[in-house]
């Protein structure tokens, strides 16, 4: 009972990239930085063992931001034409590379570094993509008629890209969709219809991860905006409760996410955020404990996992571990409670 996990990335260690960055420059390349990378993973496997959580990750040290892992051998792209874009529904502009031709997937990406994460550990391994409707909104689109036509395009790729995954040895492979509980009535259109088609054919467990984002000043920002009750959920949720995915990460600690609508996925595992991803602020062990069972007053105990409301790429290492620690001891304290 009360398997923990986390939602993916962790910070890269400061001799690896720039710490507490969420766009860091890497500080080695080549070879070098393959290896820093592997090494980096290790640590935080170790870390993750250590703190006693059930399913663990790389920490996304291979790649420089969630989405840019996957997307930097995707053929169609063109990196140097950057388009000015309102990004989460204009949460915020950025500069982003355009899609200017049809999109291909030349050779795997995270192929073998799962298979190399697979020998490293005797956990559930869980590796980590984004998904096709977060992917629509961090690129401009020039070539595809619609938006949608190129998450579905997207998903043809990110499920080949999953396959290979699995067939690596990855036990749970989670679809990072922050865009959901922005664009709303355009999940059940194309962004959910999309996802389904990223994880067809798939064996191992899926996961959709669904946030109010990273605890950066924007995204602090935004959550201001939003009222003393957070209802995006209770929109998007039945429909994701009649897909195929298992399970579903969502943002729970300290939230406005109000707590009846864990009760919308009576058919999934849920990924309850017990942990807050704000910079500075470590809890304790009592506290996660106290989340998790106000979760459970919702949900049966048997689906329910605790885990962090969304990566901690953002944070110090040392926050993040003791994030880590707090979330292992918290489950134990609250098994033992329940
Ligand atoms: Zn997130």
């Amino acid at each position: 009972m009360f398997r923990t996990t986390t939602v993916g990335s962790l910070p890269k260690p400061d001799w690896l990239a720039e710490p507490e960055t969420l766009w860091p420059a890497w500080r080695l390349s080549g070879d070098a930085l393959h290896d820093g990378q592997r090494r980096a993973a290790l640590e935080w496997l170790r870390e993750q063992e250590n703190a006693g959580l059930d399913i663990v990750g790389d920490g996304e040290q291979f790649r420089i931001h969630f989405v840019h892992g996957f997307l930097e051998d995707i053929e169609g792209i063109d990196w140097s034409l950057k388009t000015r874009m309102g990004i989460r529904n204009n949460r915020y502009e950025a500069d982003v590379p355009t899609v200017t031709g049809p999109l291909s997937r030349p050779r795997p990406r995270h192929v073998d570094d799962a298979r190399w994460l697979r020998s490293q550990t005797h956990l559930p391994l869980k590796i980590t993509l984004p998904g096709p409707m977060t992917l629509c909104d961090t690129l401009a689109n020039a070539h595809y008629a619609q938006r949608a036509d190129m998450a579905m395009r997207f998903a043809e790729l990110l499920n080949e890209e999953a396959l290979a995954i699995e067939a690596a040895g990855a036990d749970v492979i989670q679809f990072d969709e922050p865009a959901f509980n922005v664009f709303l009535e355009e999940v059940r259109q194309w962004g959910l219809p999309a996802l389904e088609r990223a994880m067809r054919g798939l064996k191992v467990t899926t996961v959709v991860h669904i946030c109010y984002g990273y605890g950066i000043e924007a995204n602090i920002q935004w959550k201001s905006t939003l009222g003393e009750s957070w209802r995006q959920y209770e929109q998007i949720f039945p429909w994701i409760n009649a897909s195929s995915v298992q399970q579903v990460s969502l943002e729970f600690a300290g939230s406005k996410v109000p707590h009846d609508v864990l009760r919308l996925l009576p058919d999934k595992e849920l990924l309850i955020g017990a942990i807050e991803v704000l910079p500075g602020r470590l809890e304790s062990a009592e506290e996660v404990a106290h989340n998790i069972l106000e979760a459970s007053r919702h949900v049966d105990s048997s689906r329910l996992l605790p885990c962090t409301n969304c990566g901690m790429a953002p944070l110090s290492a040392e926050l993040a571990r003791g994030k880590l620690r707090a979330l292992g001891a918290g489950a134990k304290l609250a098994r033992q409670k329940i």
